[in-house]
């Protein structure tokens, strides 16, 4: 599409926009009770309208039923996650029974490398992305040593070309084929936090069958943002948030990914708990675990039925959009005219102030733009909040901009690059004179 750096134009695409009507269910954050631009859904999603009446809802079963809550009411605790499964499966391309609600992001990690990092003689290396999430780094790390093993022979991270902000997926490819049947596992962020690059996990994962390894995935950044299909790709395992792209509220409940291909094999560890006992068995209360079939086999504490159903809730505005591709469509096209209005500014002051590291190819990315400013970048970034624009700014030197289909526009895009201009000239162009 060409697009055009004016209001009118954004106006047009704003009003031709199918999705329009959902950004009308989120609160957006005020200051001096004026609305920010919001950009920052890849770190924490607004609260949907419907969150407080849905919480309520829960505080009233308890109110009303207290332990009976469980068996009793309309949404009885003790099944509710089964309902929530078939709306988590849509989103990473999953069957339900290959998903479950549970804990948060980085112990479910832990609790999927119990079972899927087994090294055993020289298969004992983890393959990932150099510049990991650092909760990932630390998870990883440890685990290794939790094993006995060196983390400084154990973990191989790629890195980008020289000359690169992201990975060659041929490199990644040449890297898990070069230490070949030294690979125990193969992880990596299904985009990159800070790069904001979509790796090709289907590329990578089918290299990492090839070598005889398991492929894992924490998909933070990826799940309600990207479409995914774990279940075709043969993913063995993987995790994600559900607070940030899908809205799920501060600590909101993670999701876990187990294929279907692994539900019969009876030597995979686990950290075993009560709620990952066979169902229709579990209130026996008998010695010796055996666990659910399915990704239900690996809980370990009773429902958090809280964070679940606000995580139901988020989902359920996902189901009316039509789950993620629809959102997806209108997400290349949000993420494409920020990158041109970014580009717009470099443009009109004649300096390429702003380069972004994020790939250009929308197959290559979500609705993350990742920008370096050449010069003073806190201080256009803290420009940006005194202007009611809230994206996020990463150490040492990166400004993360998100736009979210379900509620950001067009005008939102357009109003962010008109005041970035207006902060460069006077930040960048006026001191330098
Ligand atoms: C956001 C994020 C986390 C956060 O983990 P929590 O356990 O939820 O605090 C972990 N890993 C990645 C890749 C992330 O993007």
């Amino acid at each position: 599409m060409n697009f055009e750096n004016n209001l009118s134009f954004a106006k047009a695409l704003d009003e031709a926009d199918e999705l329009k009507g959902f950004r009308d269910r989120f609160l957006f954050p005020k200051h001096a009770d004026k609305e920010f631009i919001y950009l920052c859904g890849n770190s924490l999603g607004l609260q949907p309208k419907v969150a407080k009446e849905v919480i309520n809802r829960q505080l009233d079963n308890w109110a009303n039923y207290a332990v009976e809550g469980w068996f009793d009411g309309a949404e009885p605790w003790m099944f509710y996650h089964k309902e929530l499964k078939e709306l988590m499966a849509p989103i990473v391309g999953a069957n339900p029974i290959e998903v479950c609600p549970m804990n948060t992001l980085t112990v479910n990690l832990h609790l999927l490398l119990v079972s899927f990092y087994k090294p055993s003689g020289k298969r004992f290396k983890i393959i990932m992305e150099g510049g990991a999430f650092p909760s990932d780094q630390y998870a990883i790390e440890s685990q290794v040593k939790f094993h006995g093993l060196d983390p400084n022979e154990a973990i191989i991270e790629v890195y980008p070309r020289e000359g690169s902000d992201v990975l060659a997926t041929e490199d990644i490819i040449a890297e898990i084929e070069k230490q070949g049947d030294e690979i125990a596992l193969v992880l990596f962020g299904g985009i990159n936090y800070y790069t904001g690059q979509w790796y090709n996990m289907a590329a990578i994962t089918n290299a990492g069958h090839q070598v005889g390894a398991i492929v894992g995935w924490d998909l933070a950044h990826a799940a309600g943002n990207v479409p995914l299909k774990l279940h075709d790709w043969g993913v063995d395992f993987a995790c994600w948030c559900s607070y940030k792209y899908q809205n799920s509220g501060p600590g909101g409940i993670s999701g876990i990914f187990v294929h279907e291909k692994h539900f019969n094999n009876t030597s995979l560890n686990r950290f075993a708990g009560w709620w990952g006992y066979k169902e229709d068995k579990r209130f026996l209360m008998e010695k010796g675990f055996i666990p659910e079939s399915g990704a239900d086999g690996w809980q370990i504490s009773c429902s958090q039925v809280i964070p679940m159903a606000l995580y139901h809730a988020s989902l359920g505005i996902f189901r009316e959009a039509g789950f993620i591709e629809p959102l997806r469509a209108k997400s290349i096209s949000l993420t494409a005219y920020l990158e041109f209005i970014v580009n717009e500014v470099n443009k009109e002051i004649g300096i390429a102030q702003y380069k972004i590291i994020t790939p250009g190819n929308p197959s290559d990315r979500g609705a993350q733009l990742s920008i370096i400013a050449k010069e003073k970048g806190k201080l256009i970034f803290d420009g940006l909040v005194e202007n009611h624009v809230l994206g996020d700014w990463r150490e040492p030197n990166v400004i993360r901009l998100s736009p979210v289909p379900l509620y950001n526009s067009f005008q939102d895009i357009y109003q962010v690059g008109r005041i970035l201009m207006q902060l460069t000239k006077k930040i960048i162009i006026d001191t330098n004179d």
